[in-house]
């Protein structure tokens, strides 16, 4: 009896660790920091490996768009191209998480970027929770952006956003990385989807700014632990994030070249 009781003691206690890894995200930095011209950070591309498998971000001096997917994280570079970073490159802002997910979507319906925000919105449980997300499509139609290496003194992301590379690619498949973050989250995180993409072959990349989908398999797992790390240097401590940068973030995220 005491033996079938420890047994299963045992059982739960396995149940609830396994349960409690799959809802845990890592995120370093803030997106106001980001805003604020915080270029720099100190965690690595091989610390955050060991954060999750999963995830997004940027580099050190903007130097373009991070895709971390099944442990390998990408860089869509302002060039065009997309490269491995090397394990000693280091981040300002990355989310990360080991994906497991617990809700899967699939569509044969096509759909604009807005579409799918708000089908998505529909089919969440809790729109003031956090989600991670991945999808795998085919792309009729998908439009990205990166942004080049920035030099001290770092100017706001508004402004280093306008020199941003644009690219357009058109019939392609690939999938999206991305985390849903609740309106609470603003000055922390991206309120809203915040998407980036990568190739099936791995050429093609970058933050998301429009797509349009032909069909797709989502795969949606919910968070409730977030851990935040923040980096310890001067550029993180002196970035102004006492300000509303809400009209910033909304002109970044959404950005195309020239305006
Ligand atoms: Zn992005």
């Amino acid at each position: 009896m005491l033996s079938r009781l420890l047994c299963s003691l045992l059982l739960l206690a396995g149940t609830v660790s396994v349960h409690a890894e799959s809802i845990h995200a890592f995120q370093y930095g803030t997106i106001d920091a980001l805003l604020a011209g915080a270029f720099e950070g100190d965690l690595t591309v091989k610390e955050l490996e060991y954060k999750g498998d999963f995830g997004i971000g940027t580099y050190n001096r903007i130097d373009g768009e991070m895709i971390l997917v099944d442990g390998v994280a990408y860089k869509a570079k302002s060039d065009g191209t997309v490269v491995v970073a090397g394990p000693s490159e280091q981040t300002p802002f990355a989310v990360a998480t080991t994906f497991k997910p617990t809700i899967i979507i699939t569509e044969n319906t096509p759909c604009t970027l807005k579409e799918l925000e708000q089908l998505l919105d529909v089919k969440l449980a809790n729109l003031n929770g956090f989600y991670a997300i991945r999808l795998h499509g085919k792309f009729k139609q998908i439009s990205t952006r990166a942004i080049s290496p920035q030099d001290k003194p770092y100017k706001t992301l508004a402004e280093v956003a306008k020199t941003q590379s644009v690219f357009n690619f058109s019939d392609t498949s690939g999938e999206l990385i991305a985390f849903r973050s609740p309106p609470f989250s603003k000055g922390f995180n991206v309120p809203g989807y915040h998407w980036h993409f990568l190739s099936t072959d791995k050429k093609q990349g970058g933050h998301v700014l429009s797509l349009t989908l032909e069909n797709y398999t989502v795969s949606i797992m919910p968070l409730f632990d977030i851990d935040l790390k923040i980096p310890n240097n001067a550029l993180f401590a002196n970035s102004n994030q006492t300000i509303d940068r809400a009209v910033e973030l909304k002109t970044v995220e959404s950005a195309r070249k020239g305006d």
